[in-house]
């Protein structure tokens, strides 16, 4: 464990993410102990606040908490306002000033982490004032956390970090991808290398196809005007899908460490077949949400949401097949999937064994629902909301006559758990303290995601085609059953 003392910089202080997440995070941080003392914050946005209005918006992002008045207070008291906009350099020079003096106050010996979240756009900006304007001088270390969207594709990435590299080596670097701090994003690793039944059928030999789905219920939100520009594609298969998937498909790390872990993850991302336009075609749909129902309420059309454009061609769902060249994979696709406004809020992973080699059982099944083939064993890794995994297995249905049926092994965590254990953001937050990049994603990654992403958006950038339209409270168009249907598979998960 490192020292603790630290100063952490929050550009975007002001902002939704820094109230929501951050600060309850750091909370809980405070609360359990891991930050001591001796740590301060300072929170900078361009709202001229006073320390005080600052406090008092600490508090009640932490309220839930139902904190004393007195712990509040005491935690608030760690946290100063600067007001200051990223792109003046003298604002810097104050910045510095504050936090020289925080750094004596708290007796921080120099570790500084910069929280940047705010648009990516500044991102580059504000990087290179810290190190023109002094802000690094000191004899602690240096992290910075990144907030997503890292590029919109792989040359502004690339860009993004050349600059970023100006100023921090890729080991002061933390990208967050906030689904890594997540418990059962983590546990797959668990599932994997902790149990000899599955790491040993791991592979095409046993696995028939894996399918990854991140539903959500919600539709654009306040979020269309970002949206229409980015799309499913880039907002959720650039980062959260590729990465559950190469956690998935990567080999057996040598040690669980950072270096072991991101490794072999890049090697599976490498390892994704590049597709031709016409293999874009064939492996990849889109879709957009028109309007529907979900739970009795009604949701007008994607392109009737405020600040879309009506012609839109932004999809707002994607469903694709990825394949692995390698050893281990050779001829198992990854089916993914992913939405706004689907039937029910969920992300979840089915492991679809393969059948047994011969249905002993064919010529003795009887009853009414005599079947030749027998069901898929079925291997789920539930993420959001609930987390947990199932096993559906083959048993004897009770009773005169032969008739199997499917059985369900399930081990879901408790609500009671789950509301115990940090929060994603609690968990990477507390991994940067600790200077632990594992759950975080490394530059080789990020590149590689979009070269994927790249190739597919260039197709349909080109194509310029309307995406097929799914009613609001469904999975998607039907284009996105037909995906599976012609490999003669289906969507496992069906709310
Ligand atoms: P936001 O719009 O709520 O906040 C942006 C902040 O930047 C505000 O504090 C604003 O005052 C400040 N700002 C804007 N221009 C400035 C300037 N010129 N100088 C100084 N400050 C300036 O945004 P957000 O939702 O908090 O998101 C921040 C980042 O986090 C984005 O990169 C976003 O993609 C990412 N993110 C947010 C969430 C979330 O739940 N909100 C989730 C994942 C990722």
């Amino acid at each position: 464990m490192e020292t603790k003392n630290v100063l952490m910089t929050i550009f975007g202080g002001t902002g939704d993410l820094a109230r929501r997440k951050l600060y309850p995070s750091l909370f809980r941080l405070y609360q359990k102990g891991d930050l001591n003392d001796d740590f301060a914050v300072i929170g900078t946005a361009r709202r001229p606040w006073s320390d005080e209005t600052y406090h008092q918006v600490i508090k009640d992002s932490i309220a839930s908490f139902e904190p004393s008045d007195k712990e509040a207070q005491d935690f608030a008291s760690h946290f100063y306002y600067q007001s200051h906009n990223v792109k003046d350099t003298s604002h810097y020079d104050v910045l510095k000033e504050l936090s020289d003096q925080l750094d004596e106050k708290y007796h921080i010996q120099g570790n500084r982490i910069f929280y940047l979240a705010m648009s990516p756009n500044f991102f580059g900006t504000i990087v290179s004032h810290l190190k023109s304007q002094g802000m690094m001088n000191t004899k602690g270390y240096h992290r910075v956390i990144i907030e997503k969207p890292f590029g919109n594709d792989y040359q502004s990435a690339f860009k993004l970090n050349e600059e970023i590299n100006q100023v921090f080596a890729e080991d002061e670097i933390y990208r967050i991808d906030h689904y890594l701090g997540k418990e059962m994003i983590q546990n797959i690793s668990a599932i994997r290398f902790a149990n000899l039944i599955f790491e040993s059928i791991w592979n095409n030999r046993y696995i028939d196809n894996i399918q990854i789905s991140l539903a959500e219920e919600v539709g654009v939100e306040e979020r269309a005007g970002y949206y229409d520009k980015s799309g499913a594609l880039k907002d959720m298969v650039q980062n959260h899908i590729l990465q559950m998937l190469s956690l998935l498909a990567m080999e057996p790390p040598v040690a669980f460490s950072e270096k072991g872990i991101r490794a072999e993850k890049i090697k599976a991302l490498d390892s994704i077949r590049m597709y031709s336009e016409d293999e874009v075609r064939n492996n990849f749909v889109r879709g957009q949400y028109t309007e529907g129902e979900i739970d009795d309420q009604h949701f007008k059309g994607y392109r009737d949401e405020e600040n879309v454009d009506e012609n839109s061609l932004t999809e707002t769902f994607v469903a694709g097949k990825f394949l692995i060249d390698n050893f281990r994979w050779s001829g198992v696709p990854f089916y993914i999937r992913t939405g706004k406004h689907l039937t029910e809020k969920g992300t979840r992973i089915n492991i679809v064994f393969k059948q047994v080699p011969v249905n002993v059982f064919k010529n003795s099944i009887t009853g009414p629902h005599k079947q030749n083939q027998l069901d898929s064993n079925v291997l789920t890794i539930y993420i959001q909301p609930t987390e947990g995994f199932s096993l559906i297995m083959n048993g004897k249905e009770i009773g005169q006559g032969f008739q199997t049926e499917p059985v369900k092994l399930e081990h879901r965590n408790s609500a009671d758990i789950i509301e115990n254990t940090p929060e994603a953001y609690e968990k990477l937050l507390l991994d940067v303290l600790n200077g632990d990049g594992t759950n975080f994603t490394h530059w080789d990654e990020v590149a590689q995601s979009w070269r994927i992403v790249d190739r597919i958006r260039q197709t349909w950038d080109k194509d310029q085609q309307t995406p097929p339209g799914y009613p609001a409270g469904t999975m998607g168009p039907k284009e996105a059953y037909q995906l599976l249907e012609k490999d003669g598979r289906h969507w496992i998960w069906e709310p």
